[in-house]
């Protein structure tokens, strides 16, 4: 038997903007509120008697205010803890204006520490150009038709990053009593490795942070992370359906209500990911290569079908080299590939196969004409190696981009191609986003000089010795 990969449209991905198109604060059940649709992600109100908790604080401080005005309006309590399911920027950036005040302590997995750190000082640069181009930054509003999990990321030159860090930490599990609400957290390493659950067990409510949301889950991120164990993110599903919850709080898409019907969609979730996992491996020790994997794992029907796993966000291809890269790095077992020609020269090697660069030009619009976009695109590879100012080449190159991501439906994707068809024109994706006072005194000296050493130019500097003082406000 074989299966079938029949992608979603880019219809339903329209659709799927039902989700959390219009910003609303959903009561769950009594007492327990979420707001959807306000920025990338969710928040979570939960009331006690003398206070409310929070869980997960929005992307800026901008959208927390926004989430707040509205959770103000149901209880203007004060804030007494607020949760960070994980590390995520849309999770935690606007915590100060959740905790306004209030001086809450803030509850995380003891890892979320470390990988913020790692979240604002090595990779900044780079996680955030590649971020604004998968979620669609830049993009207008007609062409941007949603983020999978929500409506857009709430980051621009318009927007503030706060940073309040967590107070109270633990290592497996934590139960504690806040203003009368009984809460357990759990470590459900999954998305992230800090990842948590929030269970009441009182009322039977899941708050499930990021491991499931209405889309297949991120395995891997196009913006760029460290390998995501699914392993281990199959075994936190598992974990959470023995809870057997009656409500089910996503920190992305909706809330799900019904014991039944939660169990079904944690169960079809968790086979999801095992049966990418283990047929990914089953083909890595036949000797496949990454991308011969690619093309041949497809879910089964009945989990294809389910709209819990279509690929609006994760995407089962993308899974698959992951998983590779997880378990074997780099190296996909062929020599050929251990070093290869320099690009330049492959680049020239190609151009003469094909006769020369200005036939290999004219098989690049041939390509576009035929309307193979793909392959059009990688011949511009080659040919932007060999002449990088090729106006031709990048009019081609702008052309496929567009109709790639006309027909593409995953939207961290359709995203990336239309940004970078804004490149090819020009577009500067250097971005501006402010940050509070407050955030540059919660960021430790250490992740400052790990941020300094990764700029240093070894060419430049190998010679050069010289001392400087660094004074900092305050200390
Ligand atoms: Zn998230």
């Amino acid at each position: 038997m074989t299966f079938e990969h029949s992608p979603a449209s880019v219809a339903e991905l329209e659709a799927h903007s039902a989700e959390f198109d219009t910003p609303e604060v959903i009561e769950v059940t009594d007492g327990i509120h979420v707001a959807v649709g306000f920025g990338l992600a969710n928040s979570i109100l939960i009331e006690g008697k003398n206070g409310n908790i929070i869980v997960d604080c929005m992307e800026s401080v901008e959208a927390a205010k926004r989430v707040k005005t509205e959770f103000d309006k149901i209880s203007s309590k004060p804030v007494k803890a607020i949760i960070y399911t994980h590390n995520h920027a849309d999770h935690i950036f606007g915590a100060e204006a959740m905790a306004g005040e209030d001086n809450p302590e803030i509850y995380s997995h003891e890892l979320t520490n470390y990988y913020i750190d790692r979240l604002l000082s090595v990779v900044r640069p780079i996680i955030s150009r590649r971020s604004y181009r998968m979620f669609g930054n830049f993009l207008d509003e007609e062409s941007h038709i949603n983020c999978g999990i929500g409506p857009y990321l709430d980051a621009n030159d318009a927007t503030t990053r706060s940073l309040l860090r967590p107070t109270v930490t633990f290592k497996d599990s934590l139960e504690v009593e806040i203003e009368g609400v009984k809460l357990k957290f759990a470590h459900v390493p999954g998305e992230t490795d800090d990842q948590l659950y929030v269970w009441l067990p009182e009322r039977k409510v899941l708050l499930s942070g990021d491991n499931i949301y209405k889309a297949f889950p991120n395995l891997y991120t196009i913006r760029g992370t460290p390998y995501r164990d699914v392993k281990q993110w199959a075994s936190s599903l598992d974990k959470m359906r023995y809870l057997k919850p009656e409500f089910l709080i996503p920190s992305h898409t909706r809330p799900i209500e019904g014991a039944d019907k939660i169990a079904q969609i944690l169960q079809d979730y968790a086979d999801a990911v095992r049966f990418v996992h283990d047929q990914t491996i089953r083909h890595i020790n036949m000797g496949l290569s990454p991308d011969e994997i690619a093309e041949r794992v497809v879910l089964p029907e009945h989990l294809s079908k389910s709209p819990y796993l279509k690929e609006f966000y994760g995407r089962v291809d993308w899974s698959v080299k992951s998983i590779f890269g997880g378990y074997l790095g780099w190296f996909d077992g062929n020599a050929s590939t251990l070093l290869p020609l320099p690009v330049k020269e492959k680049a020239e090697k190609m151009a003469a196969l094909a006769g020369g660069e200005k036939e290999l030009l004219s098989k690049a619009k041939k390509a576009l004409d035929n309307d193979e976009f793909q392959w059009a695109l990688e011949l511009t590879d080659y040919l932007l190696r060999l002449s990088p100012d090729g106006g031709e080449v990048k009019e081609i190159r702008y052309e496929s981009f567009i109709h790639l991501a006309e027909k593409q439906s995953n939207p961290n994707a359709r995203h990336y191609y239309l940004t970078q068809a804004l490149e090819v024109k020009g577009l500067d994706t250097e971005t501006d986003i402010k940050s509070t006072p407050q955030m540059a005194h919660n960021i430790p000296l250490e992740a400052i000089f790990n941020a300094i050493a990764v700029e240093i130019n070894s060419e430049k500097s190998m010679d050069y010795n010289k001392k400087s003082r660094l004074s900092i406000y305050g200390y």
